[in-house]
């Protein structure tokens, strides 16, 4: 290890997040390297000085609860907010379906019943019709046969 990777890993070593040869390395450099080992102890003891804040121990599980919470709470709204739409989406799509479905049907029963009803009109005109002539006609050939 030469001095300058030395001097980048002192605030690793401090912070204990070198790994195991990284640190004995750096320790071997330090026993040989006067100058590096001056450096350090200035390092060290004006890093022990500073009031850096302390992170408790399970701060980055609380971390990761509380994204993964806030995560799980955007997913379900997210599913709610999914599923309602597509509740709506069918409630609109049956409401369509029905109005359609009376609307043809009441169209249906008009018709059928104007076609009835012109029908029976014609059926009853024409009966009648044809029996007032047959009516006549037999009554005028009475009449006439009477005369
Ligand atoms: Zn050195």
């Amino acid at each position: 290890m030469d001095c300058k990777k030395a001097h980048n890993n002192f605030i690793f070593y401090l912070d204990n997040e070198l790994n195991y040869p990284e640190q004995k390395d750096l320790e071997e450099h330090l026993k040989h390297c006067t100058s590096c080992q001056k450096l350090f102890d200035d390092i060290q003891s004006t890093y022990s000085q500073t009031d850096a804040p302390k992170i408790s121990e399970n701060f980055t599980q609380k971390v990761m609860d509380y994204t993964f919470n806030r995560y799980a709470q955007t997913k379900s709204v997210k599913q709610f907010i999914k599923f309602a739409r597509n509740l709506a989406a069918v409630i609109l799509f049956m409401l369509v379906s029905l109005s359609t479905l009376i609307v043809v049907s009441e169209t249906n029963k008009r018709q059928y019943a104007k076609s009835n009803n012109s029908s029976e009109t014609e059926f009853i005109n024409y009966y009648f019709s044809d029996l007032e002539v047959y009516n006549l006609e037999s009554y005028y050939n009475v009449t006439k046969e009477d005369q």
